[in-house]
């Protein structure tokens, strides 16, 4: 190795320093997953190297055989991992080596809590990769060049993990990657041939490649060279293999690798279809959101292999959006080796692999739903809000997912969400043809509205919503086993049956007694509202806005208009309680502007009551401490 031109020392990204200090200290526990890490890392870059040299064979520089070699070297006590996959640029080992790419970094890290338990949980879910090294290695060396590239174009990379890494060019004639770690004071445990490859069985059997490393030595005259190389890992597709032999274990390592995550999944979903067409499927869901979720633009973790070659990270392709939590695998015979992200997105075999797979997902949470509730109690909390947009996004499975979907509900006494369209179903009350919901910007003002009071009083029970995405899911998702979906605060509410009489009654005697006076409100309140009527959904309050069956909900319409959406104006109407002491009031009342200023405060009530803002909070005030000087000392 002869050190050339162009040396510096360069700061690692902040964020890398600080993940870094955590991580030796949260990961110590779990030091032996460094080899993990990088046998991965090494898989990735063989994987890219096969997926480049379909269209430019001349980047296998005269060797196929990929492989990763782990050794170590007493004497100086190092664990090398080495492959001759993709390698890196020196520009691409500043962008891998120095930085945190990952968006959502600063969230992560500002979510640490200095609690240690908490935290280790937080970076393995995060996943430190490469850095891993540090937590038994004072020093890294990594020296690598990309396929490609000239021998002169190598690069060498070292650092201490502490604040800073040196990069310079050096010459390095085999392409690929070797990453040198020096091991710490007390690390030498590592420096075993027993223990690395019990190691290597451990977490990486299922890696696809070769993982070898030299025979171990019998005799003391033996030399390096003469020793032979000994395969020490399984080196087959783990799903090509047959289910039956694939252990637990086995199933969550994988899933590590091709999740890029620390903690084992919360199930998976494995299927082997040969026919017409044939092709694999190894699915996962994982037991927590990764920070990317809701960040549109990064579609990752379902990788596309054609005859067990990896082609490319497919997500978008393989599953709908809605889905976007899934990881794993899916390996076509059909396909051709050079298909491109053009192809797939028009490809018939694509396409019936893609609904295959939106079944084999929905399957596998249906099983959860049914066999493993508190599991998939588990899923819903992380996963449930990405769920939601399944109505709207896949019309063809609208109800299965439907049958998925969890809300809160006023049959139970707190927030959580765990009550499913069935359950609600299986309790309807005789003669009941509606699901009944609710929406409101927070859970307990959705719970206190004076639209559920009606409902309370009869004892129906009625979902509540109060998700940004609830009142969209419901615009896409209006009916449910053969029952409407009914808003509370939507329409001319009719209880039918359902209604006791005598509240139905007393409502009946009321209408032509209060013609008139919802005729004057109207006229006092003019456009503000489209009509004045009376209500059958109250018991205690006075009033309450609602809309017709087909507007937007007051939330909905709120959450377009902070986004900058052009919303329609459409009034609301106004119902009113004839039995309400207030009402009675006003019907009473002969003082022309005192009467106005009843109405408009039964208007604003009603309002704040949804959650709504007031167009002149001052004058509703001013109203209302008028009508307050009436009451007697
Ligand atoms: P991740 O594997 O999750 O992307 P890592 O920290 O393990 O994160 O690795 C960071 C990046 O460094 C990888 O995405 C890859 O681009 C690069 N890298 C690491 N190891 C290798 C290697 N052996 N060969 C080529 N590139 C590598
Ligand atoms: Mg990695």
């Amino acid at each position: 190795m002869t050190v050339s031109a162009h040396k510096e020392t360069l700061d690692f990204q902040a964020e890398v320093r600080q993940l870094l200090k955590l991580m030796i200290h949260s990961l110590y526990s779990n030091k032996e997953i460094f080899l993990r890490e990088l046998i991965s890392n090494g898989s990735d870059a063989c994987d890219k190297l096969r997926f480049e040299g379909l269209s430019d064979d001349a980047l296998y520089e005269g060797d196929s055989e990929l492989k990763i070699r782990v050794s170590f070297d007493k004497a100086a006590r190092t664990v090398t991992v080495s492959d001759n996959g993709i390698g890196m640029s020196r520009a691409e080992v500043m962008e891998n080596l120095g930085t945190i790419a990952k968006s959502g970094t600063k969230q992560f890290l500002d979510s640490l809590t200095g609690d240690n338990a908490k935290d280790t949980r937080l970076i393995g879910q995060f996943g430190v990769g490469f850095y891993s090294g540090f937590i038994i290695a004072d020093k890294i060396s990594v020296i690598t060049r990309r396929a490609g590239l000239g021998a002169e174009h190598g690069v060498h990379w070292e650092s201490d993990g502490e604040g800073s890494y040196a990069i310079e060019t050096v010459e390095k004639p085999a392409r690929g990657t070797e990453v040198i770690l020096h091991l710490r004071e007390g690390e030498d445990e590592f420096l075993d041939d027993f223990r690395l490859r019990a190691i290597i069985r451990k977490y990486s059997d299922h890696i696809a490649l070769p993982i070898v490393m030299k025979k171990a030595s019998k005799g003391e005259g033996e030399t390096e060279a003469a020793t032979e190389d000994e395969t020490v890992n399984h080196a087959s597709a783990l799903w090509a293999r047959s289910k039956k032999e694939i252990s637990a274990e086995e199933y969550n390592e994988f899933y590590k690798h091709v999740a890029h995550d620390f903690e084992d999944p919360l199930a998976h979903v494995h299927s082997q279809v040969e026919g017409r067409q044939s092709y694999t499927t190894l699915f996962y869901v994982p037991q927590r959101a990764s920070f990317d979720l809701w960040d549109r633009d990064k579609r990752q973790g379902v990788k596309l292999y054609v005859r067990r070659v990896f082609i490319m990270d497919a997500a978008e392709q393989l599953l709908p959006n809605y889905l976007r939590f899934v990881r794993g695998v899916v390996d076509s015979d059909d396909l051709p080796l050079n298909v491109s992200r053009e192809i797939l997105q028009h490809n018939r075999n694509v396409e019936a692999i893609r609904s295959a797979s939106v079944k084999k997902v929905l399957g596998l949470l249906e099983d959860l739903a049914k066999n493993e509730p508190e599991k998939y109690q588990s899923f819903w909390q992380e996963f449930g809000r990405v769920l939601k947009e399944g109505p709207g996004e896949d019309f063809g499975n609208r109800e299965r997912i439907a049958k998925l979907l969890r809300f809160a509900s006023t049959h139970n006494s707190d927030d959580a969400e765990t009550v499913a369209l069935d359950d609600y179903i299986s309790r309807t009350k005789e003669g009941q043809e509606k699901i009944y919901y609710i929406t409101g910007e927070s859970y307990a003002a959705a719970k206190n509205s004076p639209h559920l009071e009606v409902f309370r009083r009869e004892g129906i029970e009625v979902l509540i919503f109060s998700d940004r995405i609830d009142e969209w899911l419901m615009s896409h998702l209006t009916e449910y086993a053969g029952k409407t979906l009914q808003s509370v605060a939507k329409g001319s509410l009719d209880l039918g049956k359902l209604e006791s009489e005598a509240a139905a009654e007393e409502i009946k005697k009321a209408e032509s007694e209060f013609k008139d006076v919802l005729t004057r409100i109207k006229e006092s309140l003019g456009d503000k509202v489209q009509e004045v009527r009376i209500s059958h959904r109250l018991t205690d309050s006075p009033a309450c806005l609602v809309r017709e069956e087909h507007d937007m909900g007051a939330g909905l319409r709120r959450m377009l208009k902070s986004a900058g959406h052009d919303v329609p104006d459409v009034k609301p109407i106004l119902e009113l309680n004839v039995t309400h002491p207030l009402v009675a009031r006003l019907h009473k009342e002969q003082n022309e502007r005192r009467f106005g200023d009843w109405s408009s405060i039964l208007f604003d009530q009603a309002t704040l009551a949804e959650g709504g803002q007031l167009e002149d909070p001052a004058s509703f005030v001013a109203r209302l401490n008028d009508l307050l000087l009436l009451l007697p000392e």
